[in-house]
């Protein structure tokens, strides 16, 4: 019986972990859940889970929480960072969920990767901040960690599972890293400066948060996840080619120096990377409907436009600069998206903002976590000033 800490519970990974936990309740028991300020969702789950916590991020939403559980001792509520952090290390918790959106989920992440747990990381804002450090953790506490990105499921389920650090001894040429292309693929440079929030958030093929749906649209989320491949499977970025696959089947694949080419392929559907983590080594049902190929038909690749998408670029770009130019790049990303989600910020301003918040600061490597999130802040002012220059 593994025991699961769910952090962003509330959230589309959240939810569809719940669903393959609830699918196998003789495997998995629910040791905490976590949110933001979502308490109507939080109440249903910790009614339907029960875990031993549930912790409200906001300390009002906390408040709420433990007002409308039962007061049978079943649940108990915490509140702020503290609490995600001590939920995600708790010695009675074998594998933790990091499925917080944004910056904000670094600390409970970490502070599993701390205390040697599975780590199941969707959160790839985490590691995108804080790379090598992060990475270091991992090594030093020996914990598991295992990508549930579907993309960097697919590559560590098409390579052996001792080389997933050692492409070069397992044989691999390159990874190729698929991406939908989001819903304005096809969009001219016009046509994308008048894209509506709601536009951005209709993903042709996923469903998702808000945020992460914004970063396909630009394109950032493959940068991000080119960032995040990098570290994973110890690499760097040329050996990572990004290729458009509108019917997002392909997850991904592996390009072996004999001329195999290894691909994961499955409907778009998250429960399918998610119970591989949860279960990893083992296959457990996730409640997925098979894949038709036949209806499918065919399967298309483009390369990426980086003229009309330079996110992607500008993600490339940060990691080659090393430092602290990843968590800027993230900061003045995250800061954007929700700018744009607020009608501030038109979708063709985001890599605007992104660009200039990285050329006004200095990037260079910070020496432990307190001066990562230093920098953190300080490109989220930066990014904030640059709003009335830009938006129009
Ligand atoms: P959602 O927006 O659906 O959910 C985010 C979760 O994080 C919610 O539970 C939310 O709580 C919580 N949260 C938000 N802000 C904070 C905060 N400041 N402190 C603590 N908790 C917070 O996001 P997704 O589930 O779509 O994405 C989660 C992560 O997984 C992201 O990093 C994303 O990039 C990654 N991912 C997502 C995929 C997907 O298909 N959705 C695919 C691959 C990766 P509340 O509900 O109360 O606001």
């Amino acid at each position: 019986m593994r025991s699961v800490t769910v952090l962003g519970a509330s959230g589309s990974i959240g939810q569809s972990t719940l669903d393959v936990i609830r699918r196998h309740p003789e495997r998995f028991s629910v040791y905490a859940l976590t949110a933001n300020r979502r308490v109507d969702d939080m109440v249903r789950l910790c009614l339907e889970f029960r875990p031993r916590f549930a912790v409200m991020a906001d300390p009002k939403a906390a408040e709420q929480l433990a007002v409308r559980l039962p007061d049978d001792g079943v649940t108990d509520v915490l509140a702020g960072e503290a609490g995600l952090c001590q939920v995600a290390a708790a010695p009675e918790v074998d594998t933790v969920m990091a499925a917080i959106v944004g910056a904000a989920g670094l600390p409970p992440t970490l502070a599993a990767a701390n205390a040697g747990k599975r780590v199941l990381l969707a959160n790839k804002e985490a590691l995108v901040m804080s790379g090598q450090m992060f990475m270091d953790a991992v090594a030093r506490s020996g914990a598991e960690l295992l990508p549930i990105d579907s993309e960097h499921n697919a590559i560590f389920q098409c390579l052996p599972s001792d080389r997933m650090r050692d492409l070069k001894g397992a044989g691999v040429r390159r990874i190729l890293l698929t991406a939908s292309g989001g819903p304005f693929r096809t969009f001219s440079r016009e046509a994308l400066r008048d894209v509506t929030p709601a536009q951005a958030c209709a993903h042709p093929n996923w469903s998702m948060g808000q945020k992460i749906s914004v970063d396909s649209a630009s394109l950032m989320n493959k940068g991000l996840e080119l960032i995040e491949a990098c570290w994973l499977f110890d690499t760097r970025p040329e050996m990572v080619e990004v290729h458009i696959h509108p019917e997002s089947i392909i997850h991904s694949m592996v390009d072996y120096v004999d001329g195999s080419v290894l691909a994961q392929l499955g409907s778009p559907d998250m429960r399918t990377p998610i119970a591989n983590g949860l279960a990893w080594p083992e296959r457990i049902d996730a409640g997925v409907k098979p894949l038709d190929l036949f209806a499918l038909g065919q399967f298309n690749f483009e390369r990426p436009d980086l003229e009309r998408f330079p996110c992607l670029r500008l993600a490339a770009e940060a990691f080659e600069a090393g430092g602290t130019a990843p968590a800027v790049l993230n900061a003045a990303n995250e800061v954007a998206v929700a700018a744009f989600l607020n009608g501030k910020l038109r979708f063709t301003a985001i890599p605007v903002m992104i660009e200039r918040t990285l050329a006004c600061m200095t990037t260079e490597a910070a020496d432990d976590f307190d001066g990562l999130f230093a920098k953190d802040r300080e490109a989220r002012c930066k990014a904030q000033e640059q709003l009335p220059k830009i938006a129009v």
